[in-house]
């Protein structure tokens, strides 16, 4: 993906309001010290209320797990199928794949959907999400990258979200440009109302839903939206930024952290095979089949099918070819780093 600097020139054509709220530019960059709490040492300080919310949270979701009586019902299992798929586009087909990476291109009505499914997934506002992914491709593993897998499992996990930002986070995050996202005043409304969105389609209209259509109890409903649901997704996501940058080959490009993750892949609609991302991050399928694994890519297939999406962007078999031969680590179905036949060779040892 190429991004360019957000220069003066691009920022001053925004009004200045829309530009403090979006981009938080005129606050100034904190440093601080490296922080101690008796034994350990952090290299940012912890903000203890989102530990606490956070731990809480999860907490909750595994007593809610336990006390949900209705998990075999069919109905519930297909509301939590329909719910968790659009979860998941909001987050792989929507903020990933289409407004951060731009792989491909969306018809109005495809564009309004994917905000909703944004809504429903219930994360971070959408510029900031774009934001803090792009400066993740452009310095990942440094510490510029908001969730930098250098510093452990664990905080690029969900470690990053309970500490403050590292600096550089800051300074080399208002580099990366995402005017493209301050120019849509579609984008404008919904960035600065999200929480308008969020609420309502991410927690109170999933669980009045369940009640009242799929005949769950209110505690059912309130648990297994607001709690179970939600927690499982938001650590599906974070396993592309921890276990997707830990544990894997890495067949296009073996210098990177990221990794090529069959369980990522199967939790996340498709988003654990993150070498071929990081190599390829304008592919629309962020794999190079995008049939394996990979819920996401055929619906975005489908969307082109039906005529909301195209421009679907993807590299020639050729390209991937030449990549996979210069710089990956020989672990490629194809392409590898095989032992070529060589019947001499065989001789020696038949003999
Ligand atoms: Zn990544
Ligand atoms: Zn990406």
């Amino acid at each position: 993906m190429t991004t360019t600097v957000l220069t003066d020139q691009v920022i001053s054509k925004k009004p200045r309001k829309i530009h403090r709220a979006l981009m938080k530019e005129e606050k100034p960059i904190p440093s601080y010290p490296p922080y101690k709490f008796y034994k350990w040492e952090f290299k940012t300080p912890v903000q203890w209320f989102n530990v606490f919310v956070l731990s809480a949270w999860h907490l909750l979701a595994v007593l809610a797990a336990f006390y949900i009586d209705s998990w075999t019902k069919p109905k519930v299992l297909l509301f939590y199928v329909i719910l968790a798929t659009l979860t998941g586009l909001g987050i792989t087909g929507a903020a990933h794949r289409y407004f951060t990476h731009r792989s491909y291109k969306a018809r109005l009505p495809l564009k309004i959907f994917l905000l909703f499914c944004f809504s429903i997934a219930g994360q971070n506002s959408l510029v900031e999400w774009v934001r803090d992914h792009r400066t993740h491709h452009k310095f990942s593993e440094t510490d510029a990258d908001p969730h930098n897998a250098k510093r452990g499992f664990f905080f690029s996990h969900v470690g990053w979200l309970m500490m403050k930002k590292h600096p550089d986070v800051i300074r080399k995050g208002r580099t990366v440009d995402i005017s493209d996202l301050l120019d849509d005043p579609i984008i404008v409304f919904y960035q600065k109302y999200f929480n308008w969105f969020k609420i309502p389609l991410c927690f109170v209209i999933p669980t009045l839903v369940a009640h009242f259509y799929f005949d769950e109890s209110w505690f059912n409903a309130i648990a297994g939206v607001c709690f179970v649901k939600y927690i499982i997704s938001l650590n599906s996501t974070w396993c592309v930024n921890s276990a997707a940058h830990l544990f894997g080959n890495k067949p296009y490009d073996k210098k990177i952290y990221p990794s090529e993750n069959l369980l990522v892949s199967l939790i996340a609609m498709g988003e654990g095979y993150h070498n071929y991302h990081h190599t390829f991050p304008w592919d629309y399928r962020t794999a190079e089949f995008g049939k394996m694994l990979n819920a996401t890519a055929l619906w975005i297939d489908f969307f082109e099918k039906i005529g909301l999406a195209y421009d679907l962007k993807s590299p020639s078999e050729e390209l991937v070819r030449k990549v996979v031969e210069n710089q990956g680590d020989g672990s490629h179905y194809k392409w590898g780093h095989e032992v070529p036949y060589d019947a001499n060779e065989n001789k020696k040892f038949v003999n």
